[in-house]
Order: structure tokens, then C-alpha cells, then sequence
């Protein structure tokens, strides 16, 4: 099994506040793991290190093998590591088909006013552009909206949204923070269905989540995060019978 991500003594300082201190865990390629822990752990701000949106105060970030900590958030998209906001990214003035085709952009390279041309299928590549967006949405059960504002969508809607956007990157691994926050029963179903089938597709994936139902059901391993520090380490079943986390966490 190939390490796709490696995550090597980080502690991240904000003035007084150490929001992760000597974190240390890996990803396996193919793997779904979980990055869980009360508020205010940490589990956001490690998304951003290993996103490049800012560099961790001490240790290191690999990915593929090759540090990635120092570089800036445009270089490290490109290496295949993409990512969903616990407060939401989308555009909310563009038409949902329009937001996939942003995410396929961060890959084709295809300049964005290029994005409303796509619509009229100029050529024929542009043509496939948009016949791909088409088949990532329908993936993620959105094709009736295609034309829709996203300013019009349920929470529901928007969180698939934000997660098909991402994937339209064709990430290698795909880190989704609180995807499922809000939703209803029938939603976090849905969620962590598609989850699973985006893992089928070929991509890693680092989710944080509250859900304990849905990360106990679909992650392979999980890493708890508590004040910033590294408690426990396993599967879900080691994880639920941790002394340590059903006190910080999970008895709560
Ligand atoms: P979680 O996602 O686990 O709820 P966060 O990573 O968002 O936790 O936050 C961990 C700690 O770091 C909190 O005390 C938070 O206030 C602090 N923090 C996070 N981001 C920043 C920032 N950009 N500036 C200052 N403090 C921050
Ligand atoms: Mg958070």
C-alpha cells in the first residue's frame, strides 16, 4: 500500500493559541480516513496546512513522497489535492453546471471567460468539457439543476455541489470538511453513499465530520484531534472502545 499523504510532526501556532501541536498521521492511497475531535481541535486548520493556505509553524507535509508545506496553495491544486470549505465555496451568481466547469478548469487550464463559450459549444473540445461536467453532475444526482443559480439551492444541494466541484478537479486526494453538517437523515445517506463511490473512482479521501454514524460507516482508520494534540489512532471499532476519546469526545 503507497503512502499518498504524510503528515510529520505539525504543530501550528497562532500567537498564544496552538491549534495542532506534533500531529503525525498518514493516508494510504485508496484509504477513507477520518479526521475527528470536539470544536476547536484543530481538524479545520490541518485542512489548511495540507492545502497550502497557510504553512505549518513546525514539521512537515508529504504528499506523493515530496514536501509540500513550503509551496503556495496554486502549486499544490495541481499536484491532485483538492478540497470542500466547512463554510462553503461555491459561486453562488453561477449556474450549477458553471460551477463543476470551474473546478475542470483548475485542470484543463481553459481560461474562465472561456467557461460561457463552453456553454454554446463552440468546439469540439469545449463540447466535451461541458459533456463531462454533465456526467459529474448526474454522478453526484444533480443534473435536473444544471441550470439553476446556485443562490437557489437547498443547503442540501449546495454541500453536493461543493463536492462535485472539488472532485471536478480530478483530485488524487480529496479532503472534505464537514460535508455532511446540516443535512438530514436522508441526506447523510446520500452523502455517504457518494462518498464511497468517489473513493470507487480512484481518490483518497481525508473527510471531518461530526456525523459519528456516517465516519464510523465509511472510514478505514480514524485520527482524533483533541486541543490540538493526537489522542488516538485506529479503526473504527478500536476508536469507539478508546478510553481516551469516549472522554474527550465521543461520551459527550
Ligand atoms: P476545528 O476545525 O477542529 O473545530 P480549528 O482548526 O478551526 O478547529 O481551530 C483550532 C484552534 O485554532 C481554535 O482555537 C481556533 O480559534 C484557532 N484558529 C483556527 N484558525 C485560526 C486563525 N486563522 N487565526 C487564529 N486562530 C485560529
Ligand atoms: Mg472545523
Amino acid at each position: 500500500m503507497m503512502t499518498l499523504l504524510q503528515v510529520e510532526s505539525i504543530t501550528k501556532r497562532f500567537g498564544g493559541v496552538v491549534a495542532n501541536s506534533e500531529v503525525s498521521f498518514s493516508v494510504d492511497e485508496g484509504q477513507i480516513v477520518g479526521l475527528i475531535g470536539p470544536n476547536g481541535a484543530g481538524k479545520s486548520t490541518m485542512f489548511n496546512m495540507i492545502s497550502s493556505i497557510f504553512p505549518p509553524t513546525e514539521g512537515s507535509i508529504l504528499f506523493c513522497g515530496k514536501k509540500i508545506d513550503l509551496l503556495p496553495s496554486y502549486k499544490v491544486a495541481p499536484l491532485g489535492i483538492s478540497r470542500t470549505f466547512q463554510n462553503l465555496q461555491v459561486f453562488k451568481n453561477m449556474t450549477v453546471i458553471e460551477n463543476v466547469m470551474v473546478g475542470q478548469h483548475m485542470r484543463t487550464k481553459q481560461n474562465l471567460s472561456g467557461v460561457t463559450s463552453m456553454l454554446l459549444g463552440i468546439t469540439r473540445k469545449e463540447r466535451k468539457v461541458y459533456e463531462e461536467a454533465m456526467d459529474i453532475l448526474r454522478f453526484f444526482n444533480l443534473e435536473s439543476l444544471y441550470d439553476q443559480k446556485a443562490s437557489s439551492l437547498s443547503l442540501g444541494k449546495l454541500r453536493l455541489l461543493e463536492f462535485a466541484r472539488a472532485y471536478a478537479t480530478e483530485p488524487k486526494l480529496l479532503l472534505l470538511d464537514e460535508i455532511a453538517a446540516g443535512l438530514n437523515h436522508s441526506e447523510t445517506s446520500e452523502m455517504s453513499e457518494l462518498i464511497k463511490r468517489v473513493r470507487e473512482s480512484g481518490v483518497t479521501i481525508l473527510v471531518v465530520e461530526h456525523d459519528m454514524d456516517l465516519v464510523m460507516s465509511i472510514c478505514d482508520k480514524l485520527v482524533v484531534l483533541d486541543q490540538g494534540m493526537k489522542i488516538a489512532e485506529g479503526t473504527p471499532k478500536e476508536i469507539q472502545a478508546n478510553e481516551a476519546v469516549i472522554a474527550a469526545y465521543l461520551g459527550a
